[in-house]
């Protein structure tokens, strides 16, 4: 049994018809100040997400991250999970949203948790990382419901807390508590902004790690009777710009990361703290501890062990040539690289639906940084894993995000056609 043409004809007018309640959905979504850090409104934010999914024929459950240090009672941790069945349990395309935003930070010329939708963009806090994704995968689901697609296989939906913080208590939790494994899904879809012709097949790998510099606390005004932890830390940074980052900046990776300067290992300085507190009240002494922490991102071809055996010889160095010199180093989180084969069904799939929604071939891209296919993959046991949607990643997380109207359907659009072509009629036979 095949698809008749009509059917995909049928669901591309049901998205246009649907266009408005596409746009005033994601609008709805950037109202509710799902600010993370701390995490506010999740609750409502997933209730939304909920409701909507229900009334699009969703089974609905809502999943609190029971156990996750972070889920309290001031910040309860909320994620919601609709699944539509079809006349079998597989195939199940899985689409999976977080819900949550970075902070808005200054700058902006429109409040960013209206939902001001004008000249064609919706603007707001999340309108492109990734409220309008959320928005784009529900209805792409539910075109297919109205277009009267008699569903093979099985789509499923997820909308996730805490993403922008590592996800633990979003779609990790999902995938450690068997709601997101091969189990029971075959391919996960994140409609993460990366640009409506391009799809992103995984990302570089991180290493967040801690470096303490020990020092002797002594008055401020007799410097020389102490060691500052400081002025060691400048050491370190100083070594890190002069010795490590100019070897990082030469060596690129095979994957196709954009932009393309982030082909290149990088390093970044995340934050430092040492001696008197800034604002506090003044008290001169030595400062006895400095810590920063470091967020390197590493590639396939490095892999975790030799980068961070690169620092740590960085670090044994500099306590070899400096009297005084003391350190400790604390790894505080290791994301591996994660890939899926450009050649998989789910990526040549999309693949397909680009080039008809938007008559031009889609680019393969990976990541500069991390999302939740991290868990996906590496919890979940799913190799079957791309993130597509609309919105412009340069955008994500600036003053002024906002993400055009045109994106938001043309990947509801595709997004639609791919579930239809995995999970609709016919899919039996694929
Ligand atoms: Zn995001």
């Amino acid at each position: 049994m095949s698809i008749s043409t009509a059917t995909p004809d049928r669901v591309l007018r049901a998205i246009d018809a649907a266009a408005d309640e596409i746009v005033d959905f994601t609008a709805a979504l950037i109202r509710l100040p799902t600010v993370n850090p701390p995490g506010t409104a999740y609750p409502e934010c997933a209730h939304a997400i909920g409701a909507r999914l229900a009334a699009c024929g969703f089974e609905v459950e809502y999943l609190p991250a029971d156990g996750r240090p972070e889920h309290t009672a001031a910040h309860p941790r909320v994620n919601v999970m609709g699944r539509r069945r079809g006349r079998h349990d597989r195939p199940t395309v899985h689409l999976n949203g977080h819900f949550d935003v970075v902070p808005a930070g200054r700058g902006w010329s429109v409040d960013p948790f209206a939902g001001v939708v004008r000249h064609g963009r919706i603007y707001g806090r999340g309108a492109a990382d990734m409220k309008a994704g959320i928005a784009a995968a529900v209805y792409a689901a539910e075109a297919l419901r109205r277009a009267d697609v008699d569903l093979h296989g099985s789509i499923e939906m997820s909308g996730t807390v805490d993403e922008e913080s590592g996800g633990f208590a979003g779609t990790a939790w999902l995938a450690e508590h068997g709601r997101l494994t091969a189990a029971t899904v075959d391919h996960v879809i994140i409609p993460e902004p990366l640009d409506v012709d391009r799809i992103c097949l995984g990302h570089r790998g991180v290493y967040w790690f801690e470096v303490t510099t020990h020092g002797r606390i002594a008055h401020g005004s007799m410097p020389f009777l102490g060691v500052s932890a400081i002025d060691h830390m400048g050491l370190v940074l100083e070594r890190v710009r002069r010795e490590l980052v100019p070897g990082m900046a030469r060596r690129a990776t095979s994957m196709p990361v954009v932009p393309d300067a982030a082909r290149y290992a990088t390093l970044n300085v995340n934050g430092i703290a040492g001696g008197q507190p800034v604002d506090a009240i003044p008290s001169p002494c030595v400062a006895d501890v400095c810590r920063a922490v470091f967020d390197r991102r590493f590639l396939p071809e490095e892999g975790f062990e030799a980068s961070r055996a690169e620092i740590v010889a960085l670090l044994e160095g500099l306590a070899a040539d400096t009297p005084g010199f003391r350190y400790d180093i604390r790894d505080l989180m290791v994301v591996h690289p994660v890939s899926t084969p450009a050649e998989s069904p789910l990526v040549r799939t999309l693949d397909r639906h680009v080039a008809t929604v938007l008559g031009r071939p889609a680019q393969h891209v990976a990541s500069p940084g991390t999302y939740d296919q991290k868990h996906v993959e590496r919890i979940g046991g799913i190799r079957s894993c791309v993130a597509y949607g609309p919105g412009v990643l340069n955008l994500a997380h600036q003053p002024d995000e906002w993400c055009a109207v045109d994106d938001l359907i043309t990947a509801t659009k595709v997004l639609a056609l791919t579930l239809l072509d995995l999970t609709g009629t016919g899919a039996a036979a694929r």
